[in-house]
């Protein structure tokens, strides 16, 4: 019988019951019994729907983040959220926001680091460590977990992540190496795993998806000695890796002293013959046959092609899940009743992948013919999809084999580009500008709703945009920033706004996937050949345009982030779907070209999130992502300035590719980190015009004359200053304008400043002698 199995099921609830119960406790409106009321009424469902499994996870639930409470359970939550009264929760809290529902906004802690989790866009919190981290077992949640479970009869498996992957994802603060903290970490897993097992666990589910990663001979020791130390626990272990293959390290996990390995099938299939051969006869094989990254269906029969000889070779020892959580899908497509049908019937969220998971398990234990149904009907979805000409554009294959280097090439060097640039737009040194969003006011939200639910008339609408471009212009103007925008307020998200108008996207209703806490996001899904059938940003940027005498930045999201945001089509390459994209954004530039916008932005906030894994997958990725951006953007007269934006400053190590882009002018965010800006340019001399984040947007705070000051005479030292911008981080959508006139005066009266500066240097000393006569 072969065993079925998850890893990890959605928390955040169908219709986000978690995220309105956690926002309701932090406003104030809700207690924390309502709150776990909702927590246990999720579980409880979540476990009916994976009751056709023969083990459900149990403890994978959480209600922020599946590392932090994996640090609540080590003992190991930084001191300062306990530092004040407070229940558990509270100090969780603390840890998660900077403060609890019942701190009062003075007395806040600075919240835990969050970073992303893997190359996914869930986003963890960050496990701190100093030299003399102790470690506390805390197992109450788990336990009491179990506990429920086990009274709703739930055949449950806990769920923890592994004593190496908890070190490696954490991150020393005093410079220590957490990897010493290992012996003391061991006897606090062992005892948790002792006390799972008295409370009746057989199975538990051990995550270590550092495995996949590549690891140096400190990291892979590591785990010899963690398994070899938790070989005596009273439990099964299954030692469960996702998001990629072992290579390097697939020997170590098949010889590692535990009872089964799960391993990601569906990205390394290429290492399932290997498994099935080489793992011990004593081990169970868990097979990740159904993606738990993406939406579509799986073809089952393809799948059974492959599964059945492995079946039959390993019995009893085959295990099927999900190649990882699926927390990273939605939970019901039953509920887009709205949904394109055709579209529609391609897609499996996580109910739907249980399923599919059951037929799989069906088939494999007494054969095809006990599911024929299911294997039919989705062999008709699958070959529907394959064949349909929603998906296959022949128009777009063309246009895709046509492209030759010449397409990705300006026509000229930068120094050539640059000095017609300047003649065309006589900007001051240290032009001024900003990232393009103005503030999204709740006025402006509403119109957007309200156009949307059809309450108001096109006309009407378009008339309280263009009321709203022309006030970001006048505020612009006011300003005298060199560099205008039109701001953004058509746009409800820069990649959904794209998505809408091109052909081969549709949109879910209740598409949600958790991204952190209690945010979640509705990636578009992009399912067929990309076509652009109308201008979509030109109108706006036109009118703007003619507002004032200024040049207006049109502004437009990249391919590659595009992509990086969107759950893409698993068909065809992500580099050939990327390569659509460019193309479509391609004729977008180039309208924007012909209605007389001389300076175009193209965001590619994404770039760095597509890096794989590995940094020896890194040039594959960077190669086509690049050769995607120059396609897109490069089809343009040497006078057209071309920008580029990233929300990040750690690029010292794709800055070789970066530069290769060739956009003319970069902004990019580096006011957290003065310092990382100054690392990049180091080793590396960057050809082309910079605008360093000069502050930063996701405070509150109004930066000060002098700080913009400091922080550019630091890039000056980098970057010759004739090749410097000024302007903010990022956007601005989600500041008031109380706190963006403000900064943006002390932004323009610091440009300002360094002009004068600027000039007083260039300005030999018997002028300056003279002139003080
Ligand atoms: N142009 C976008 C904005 O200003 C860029 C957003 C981003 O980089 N994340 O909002
Ligand atoms: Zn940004």
């Amino acid at each position: 019988m072969t065993t079925t199995h998850s890893l990890g099921y959605p928390r955040i609830g169908a219709r986000r019951e978690l995220k309105f119960a956690l926002e309701a406790l932090w406003n104030g409106n809700s207690s924390e019994d309502t709150l776990y009321e909702t927590a246990a009424e999720l579980r409880k469902q979540n476990w009916q729907e994976q009751a056709s499994l023969t083990f459900a996870p149990v403890g994978e639930f959480s209600l922020y983040d599946q590392v932090l409470d994996m640090s609540a359970t080590l003992g190991n939550l930084p001191a300062r959220a306990s530092t004040r009264e407070g229940s558990v929760l509270d100090q969780y809290f603390r840890v998660a926001r900077g403060r609890s529902p019942n701190d009062s906004a003075c007395c806040s802690v600075h919240a835990g680091e969050m970073t992303k989790w893997f190359d996914t866009n869930y986003h963890y919190i960050v496990p701190e460590f100093t030299a003399d981290t102790s470690f506390n077992l805390n197992a109450e949640r788990l336990l009491e977990q179990f506990a429920e479970a086990c009274a709703q009869s739930v055949n449950g498996k806990p769920v923890i992540i592994g004593p190496v992957t908890y070190l490696w994802l954490g991150k020393a603060k005093d410079g220590s190496n957490p990897l010493d903290l290992l012996p003391a970490l061991l006897p606090v897993y062992s005892e948790l795993l002792e006390k799972l097992a008295a409370a009746g666990a057989e199975w538990v589910q051990i995550d270590e998806p550092a495995l996949v990663t590549e690891l140096d001979a400190d990291w892979r020791h590591a785990f010899v000695l963690a398994y070899h130390e938790l070989k005596t626990a009273p439990v099964k272990l299954l030692l469960t890796t996702y998001f990629g293959e072992l290579r390097e390290n697939l020997q170590l996990a098949c010889e590692l002293p535990v009872a089964g390995l799960h391993l990601d099938a569906v990205s390394a299939p290429v290492e399932v013959p290997r498994l099935a051969d080489w793992l011990p006869a004593h081990k169970i094989l868990s097979l990740g046959v159904i993606n738990g990254r993406n939406i579509w269906k799986t073809d089952l029969n393809a799948a059974l092609d492959w599964l059945e000889p492995i079946a039959q070779k390993l019995g009893d020892r085959l295990w099927l899940a999900p190649s990882c959580s699926l927390l990273h899908v939605p939970v019901d497509l039953e509920s887009e009743t709205t949904l394109d049908p055709e579209v529609r019937n391609w897609l499996a969220f996580a109910r739907q992948k249980l399923q599919e998971l059951s037929t799989l398990a069906t088939a494999l234990n007494e054969g095809r013919e006990a599911v024929a149904q299911e294997l039919t009907d989705n062999q008709c979805a699958v070959d529907s999809r394959r064949t349909s000409s929603r998906v296959h554009n022949p128009a777009v294959a063309q246009a895709l084999s046509s492209i030759t280097p010449e397409h990705g090439e300006r026509k000229s060097p930068f120094s050539t580009r640059s000095r017609l640039q300047h003649e065309r737009f006589r900007l001051p040194d240290y032009p001024t500008t900003t990232i393009g969003s103005f503030p999204q006011t709740p006025e402006i939200r509403k119109v957007r709703n309200e156009f949307r639910q059809g309450k108001l008339s096109q006309q009407d609408y378009a008339a309280r945009i263009r009321e709203e471009i022309a006030y970001c212009v006048e505020q612009q103007e006011a300003l005298d920033l060199d560099v205008l925008v039109h701001g953004e307020a058509e746009r409800n998200d820069m990649v959904e706004y794209f998505g809408e108008q091109l052909e081969g996207y549709v949109f879910s209703r209740f598409g949600w996937v958790q991204s952190y806490g209690s945010r979640c996001v509705k990636p578009p899904i992009l399912f067929g050949d990309i076509t652009r059938p109308n201008p979509m940003t030109v109108d706006w940027t036109r009118f703007a345009q003619s507002l004032t005498e200024k040049p207006m930045k049109g502004m437009l999201t990249g391919p590659v982030t595009i992509l990086n945001w969107s759950f893409v089509r698993d068909d065809q390459p992500r580099r050939d779907t990327c390569l659509q994209l460019a193309l479509a954004v391609r004729e977008e530039v180039q309208d924007l070209e012909k209605a007389g916008v001389g300076i175009i932005q193209i965001d590619e906030a994404a770039l760095r999130e597509g890096l794989p894994l590995r940094q020896s997958d890194w040039n594959s990725y960077l190669e086509w992502a690049i050769e995607a951006f120059r396609i897109c953007a490069n089809g343009v007269e040497d006078d057209t300035q071309i920008h580029t934006h990233m929300c990040y400053s750690e690029f010292n190590d794709i800055i070789g590719a970066i530069a290769r882009m060739d956009a003319d002018v970069i902004t990019i965010e580096t006011s957290r980190s003065a310092m990382e800006l100054l690392d990049a340019f180091k080793g590396f001399e960057y050809p082309n015009d910079i605008g360093p984040g000069v502050y930063d947007i996701h405070s509150p705070n109004i930066p000060t004359i002098e700080q913009v000051t400091d922080l550019m005479n630091k890039a000056a030292e980098r970057i010759p200053a004739d090749r410097l911008w000024v302007n903010p981080d990022c956007g601005l959508k989600t500041r008031r304008w109380e706190e963006v006139i403000p900064a943006l005066e002390a932004m323009v009266s610091a440009a300002r400043e360094l002009r004068a500066q600027k000039q007083k240097s260039a300005t030999p000393d018997r002028e300056l002698a003279a002139e003080a006569q």
